[in-house]
């Protein structure tokens, strides 16, 4: 039976050696929950680090800590103390944490935790292929683990396989600052489908893929050696009944029965009646913006001394990465802000913040939530911000205000929280007197609002969403191999090519024989092609044809006393070997008079385009250009030539990164037509890679055996991945 394999880089458990025993105690975080549905037992293994280093398990407990792990459905990747402190302290949080959040001068570059970082990732992939059937789907979590989709991929390339990302992705301005951004990009790229929380994230992401790897968009599709890989948005969510539920426990509990923390927190609101519960609850981490919130509050006091004794700020931190300098230093700012706060504010009977280092039990989360009359909370980055969620889920009387960084990702779809700048403190300190005056109705409308959203789209919701989104991807991807070049088409074509005495080969010239170069001039034909073509064309059952839109004077230079034929100028010129190059039409030129300012303009004033003027034809390239500008440009010149062209015989193609512009009465088709005409051939095979070359496809016989390269769209019989599999193709039938 298939299953899905979740891997992230800690397990959902919390692991403790007790004497000679094991403990392994389920853990309750976000994750954990959206993944219940599918994390169960039987259908599902999660696959991810125990907590515990290897140095730390004794030897003859080793096998007690996996099989603890099993009883979970959970299986642990074995890391040493110096994994952990070079892959997860090192590359993850402190170059892409840093990074991914815009904390750019924090973030450091050290080859050690770069080749940590892929060796640990490669022990995941490990792990993963020692339990991956054919059939799983895989879904991996975070930026630890950016490489692991693209390691099993290669390993196992039928397997569905999931992405998320749960911080932001920054934009490609920082993205690009990374020495190691292109692996990390094509490791993502393993994925089929790639979640955000955002829609920025996502456009990030794809502006760095298309600026750091030249793959082009279709939407939110990237097609990648022939496999549609889609991105999208999937907001995570919470489990909300359980913070609404806890929240109306806790407060039909008897006072006796309700936790001390609750009674205190009672106490203090029934002696003093006007005093308001402002609320923060985050991780210690520099992202958080807690010393701004700090310094918020701070001038929220001095602006508004109303509030002196009646407003109190409960900041419960919890401590994080605690071994790394970072947070140390971040932790004394933060002791000494509140310790200057309380004490130029306090008085008697009031303590201005209320600050809690330390983490707390669910129970008392539920008390702090539903205690507080206003949520601020001040991100300075924020992949989701997932305690903004939990405090409106808790508010069961509706009543309450959240203030929210719009640096969140959570700021995005809860538009009817107050949204702030973290960094404007006046616009904090007004946010708060906001809060604290806001007419209850207003509260209501407000929280229920955002209520009904987080219901309907909880963590489970999340999760089978997005499931149900790489189902849709590989049906797709299914649907799509149908056409496959595999290797047992391979056999069959090469065994009617060597039962065959009157051959013919059309072939493509660039993206089918050679990689697209920046500069067309420098894509000539590599030794390889040179030898795989010789080899062929030495057989005198063979013709062998490069069929091109390039002009006639690249291939006298590139293929001088060559024995091919050619087929140049999309089908204007052809050439016989040991013959003069003849031209098939008298084909018009005179158009290119009104066109060639036009092109000039757009190549003027787009850097990194050029013209090309070749004998029937006038191509724009825009390779080098800024991507988003190049495309953007592309689209207006074409729209511009194709309401000048009504009037001529002529067409636009756009193809690679470039829009030419031609005679309409010549055509690769018409070539390939008149090549084949009153011939007797008993193998015909085309391949090609873009549209020009379907109208090839198009004229040839339907026994003719065809090939796309790249785009699945098209009437070849055949599609394969790119030139190297098409070289891989041909050398096979020479052997
Ligand atoms: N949390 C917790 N114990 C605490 C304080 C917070 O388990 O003492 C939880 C909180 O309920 C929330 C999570 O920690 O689910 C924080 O998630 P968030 O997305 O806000 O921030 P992150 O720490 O993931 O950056």
């Amino acid at each position: 039976m298939s299953k899905t394999i979740i891997i992230s880089n800690r397990l959902p458990l919390q692991i403790s050696i007790e004497g000679k025993n094991i403990k392994a105690t389920p853990s309750v975080g976000g994750l954990a929950t959206g993944m219940k549905s599918v994390h169960k037992s039987g259908e599902s293994i999660w696959i991810g680090w125990s907590g515990l280093t290897e140095e730390t398990i004794p030897t003859d407990m080793k096998t007690k800590v996996d099989e603890a792990s099993a009883k979970e459905d959970c299986i642990n990747v074995p890391l040493s103390e110096d994994d952990i402190e070079q892959y997860y302290y090192g590359f993850s949080n402190k170059t892409i944490w840093p990074l991914f959040h815009y904390f750019t001068e924090y973030a450091e570059y050290h080859n050690e935790y770069w080749e940590k970082y892929k060796e640990v990732n490669q022990k995941f992939a490990d792990v993963v292929a020692k339990h991956i059937q054919p059939g799983d789907k895989v879904w991996v979590h975070d930026y630890q683990l950016l490489l692991l989709p693209k390691m099993i991929k290669d390993q196992f390339p039928d397997v569905a396989i999931g992405f998320f990302l749960h911080i932001p992705f920054p934009s490609f301005e920082v993205f690009r600052i990374l020495p190691y951004r292109n692996e990390l990009l094509e490791g993502v790229l393993g994925a089929d489908l790639i979640g955000f929380h955002t829609y920025d994230y996502e456009r990030h992401f794809f502006s760095s893929v298309r600026r750091l790897l030249g793959y082009e968009l279709n939407f939110n599709e990237i097609i990648v050696n022939n496999r549609v890989i889609r991105a999208d948005i999937f907001p995570m969510g919470i489990d909300y009944d359980k913070f609404y539920n806890a929240s109306i426990s806790q407060q039909r509990k008897s006072v006796t029965d309700r936790t001390q923390l609750q009674q205190e927190l009672d106490k203090h609101q029934l002696v003093n009646r006007e005093v308001k519960f402002i609320l923060s609850i985050d991780r210690l981490d520099y992202t958080k913006g807690i010393q701004n919130r700090l310094h918020a509050f701070e001038h929220f006091l001095e602006k508004y001394p109303q509030y002196h004794g009646k407003a109190t700020l409960i900041m419960l931190c919890v401590p994080s990465r605690e071994n790394v300098d970072m947070y140390q230093r971040m932790k004394s700012e933060v002791d000494e802000l509140v310790g200057r706060i309380n004490g130029n504010y306090s008085t008697v009977n009031w303590t201005p913040v209320w600050y809690f280092y330390r983490s707390m039990p669910f129970e008392n989360l539920i008390d702090l939530y539903s205690s507080s009359d206003v949520a601020l909370l001040t991100p300075i980055r924020d992949g989701m911000n997932l305690v903004a969620k939990e405090y409106v889920a808790s508010q069961i009387d509706s009543k309450g205000v959240l203030i929210l960084s719009e640096m969140t990702g959570a700021a995005k779809e809860m538009s009817e929280s107050i949204i702030i700048n973290p960094n404007n403190m006046d616009e904090i300190a007004d946010s708060i007197h906001e809060a604290l005056s806001m007419p209850v109705e207003e509260q209501m409308q407000r929280i229920e609002t955002m209520q009904n959203r987080l219901k309907r789209y909880n963590v489970e919701k999340w999760a089978a969403d997005f499931f149900e989104n790489l189902n849709e991807v590989q049906a797709i991807q299914q649907q799509n191999s149908a056409k496959k070049l595999t290797s047992k088409i391979v056999k069959k074509i090469t065994d009617k090519y060597q039962n065959s005495k009157n051959r013919i080969l059309f072939i493509n010239y660039d993206g089918t024989l050679v990689a697209f170069k920046e500069n067309p001039k420098k894509a000539g034909p590599t030794d390889e092609v040179i030898d795989i073509l010789d080899k062929l064309a030495s057989d005198t059952n063979n013709r062998i044809v490069i069929v091109s839109g390039r002009d006639k004077s690249t291939f006298d230079k590139w293929f001088k006393d060559k024995n091919y034929y050619f087929i140049a100028d999309y089908g204007a010129s052809i050439k016989e070997p040991d013959k003069d190059w003849h031209v098939t039409e008298d084909v018009d030129t005179e158009w290119k008079k009104l066109m060639l300012p036009i092109m000039e303009f757009y190549e003027d004033r787009t850097p990194g385009t050029f013209l090309e003027e070749k004998n029937y034809s006038l191509v724009w390239h825009y390779r080098k250009a800024d991507p988003e500008l190049g495309a953007g440009r592309a689209n207006e010149l074409k729209d511009q030539l194709t309401s000048l062209i009504a009037n001529h015989d002529l067409e636009i193609i756009e193809a690679n990164k470039s829009i030419e512009i031609k005679s309409s009465t010549t055509s690769k088709g018409k070539a390939v037509h008149q090549m084949l005409l009153n011939k007797d051939f008993d193998f015909i095979l085309g391949i090609g890679n873009d549209w020009t070359d379907e109208q090839m496809f198009r004229e040839m016989p339907e026994d003719a055996c065809t090939i796309k390269v790249g785009k699945t769209n098209t009437a070849a019989n055949f599609n394969t991945g790119t030139f190297r599999n098409v070289l891989d193709f041909l050398n096979e039938m020479t052997k």
